[in-house]
């Protein structure tokens, strides 16, 4: 990781359903079988039935898997990556309901059941203690990406400087981007990172009340941004990094009937940024191409200095075990296996 080129790491989580079978078969009323399955010789999931087979390469897959096993496969040395300097990017993509915001945030009643967020910050406090040498600060930023709009989930926490005029991507000097107007918090504890979590996720459900839209219709970007500094005389290290973990839109195929108006223009947004992400990443892996479309949507234009490069990228395609979602189900697999 991290001198690999720009090789995104991809994982299928299934969604658990009470008739899925252990060994990841499930039996249609027709007697068809759908086996997804990670082939131990050749690192590739396979979805068949009867009539059709499908295969898609990917690096895992995550059935009737902790929270903590998920954490462990996809995000530990993702975030150990950050504390060395690399920027990365943990992504959960799939249709609504698959399980992206159980999977990213987790459920908050239950800590057990806490996603890659909680448990990510939890990991980077718990490596600066034992990094004595080096004296960290640590910030979070939380961004929702809705029409193409930019929206400050943490703008209400107390102390923040209410943003002057619109967010914008703006690109800095050296290649890296940050989000004007984004309001960034300093945090000393796991604690106090949770609190600015939750607070997000408050605003989250709330905004998409009063705005009358549905969560899944928008892009969550959770940053930490990580800065150290060697506290030897003799080592000048001053290193930064950003840790992204986003909980994309859901992926889904909107009928035609009967969405109009909004509904319409989010489904538009949500394709064509994902799109856009396909592009990005596809750019990225390919040596020869010289020009990486990141300009053309919010959320590629966010992630553009932690996407590929020596960035650490990690997709998790979400998905049900219901044989009944098996077109969404394709079309999600289809994806993450273009990425990889
Ligand atoms: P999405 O964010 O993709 O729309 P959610 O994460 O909200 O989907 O998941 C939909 C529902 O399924 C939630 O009630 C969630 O708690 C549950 N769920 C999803 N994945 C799992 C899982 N691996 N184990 C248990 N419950 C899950
Ligand atoms: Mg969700």
């Amino acid at each position: 990781m991290g001198d690999n080129g720009s090789e995104v790491r991809v994982f299928v989580r299934i969604r658990p359903t009470a008739s899925f079978a252990q060994e990841l078969i499930q039996y249609l009323p027709d007697g068809q079988t759908i086996n997804i399955s990670q082939r131990r010789d050749s690192k590739r999931g396979v979805v068949n039935n009867q009539l059709s087979s499908w295969s898609f390469p990917m690096n895992g897959v995550l059935h009737d898997v902790s929270q903590e096993d998920v954490y462990n496969t996809v995000a530990h040395k993702v975030v150990l990556g950050a504390l060395e300097g690399y920027n990365g990017t943990v992504m959960c993509f799939g249709q609504t309901g698959a399980g992206k915001t159980f999977t990213m945030t987790g459920a908050t009643e239950s800590y057990k059941q806490r996603g890659l967020i909680p448990r990510a910050i939890q990991q980077v406090f718990s490596e600066v203690e034992n990094r004595q040498n080096y004296s960290f600060t640590i910030h979070l930023s939380y961004l929702e990406i809705y029409n193409e709009m930019l929206v400050d989930l943490l703008s209400s926490v107390r102390g923040t400087r209410a943003g002057l005029g619109g967010l914008a991507v703006v690109e800095e000097a050296g290649g890296g981007v940050s989000v004007k107007g984004l309001s960034l918090h300093s945090v000393h504890n796991e604690e106090e990172a949770l609190n600015l979590l939750f607070e997000g996720e408050m605003n989250r459900i709330i905004g998409s009340h009063a705005m009358n839209k549905n969560s899944s219709r928008s892009h969550c970007i959770f940053t930490i941004y990580i800065e150290s500094r060697s506290r030897t005389l003799s080592d000048a290290r001053y290193i930064t990094s950003k840790l992204h973990l986003v909980d994309l839109a859901g992926s889904e195929r909107l009928g035609k009937t009967g969405s109009e108006g909004q509904v319409q223009k989010e489904a538009m947004c949500i394709n064509r940024s994902l799109s856009f992400l396909e592009q990005a990443i596809l750019a990225l892996a390919d040596r020869r191409r010289e020009h990486v479309p990141f300009r053309q949507s919010k959320l590629t234009h966010a992630l553009r200095d932690s996407l590929g490069g020596n960035c650490n990228t990690v997709l998790v395609a979400n998905i049900y075990g219901e044989a009944a979602q098996i077109e969404e189900t394709l079309s999600t697999l289809r994806f993450a296996s273009r990425m990889k």
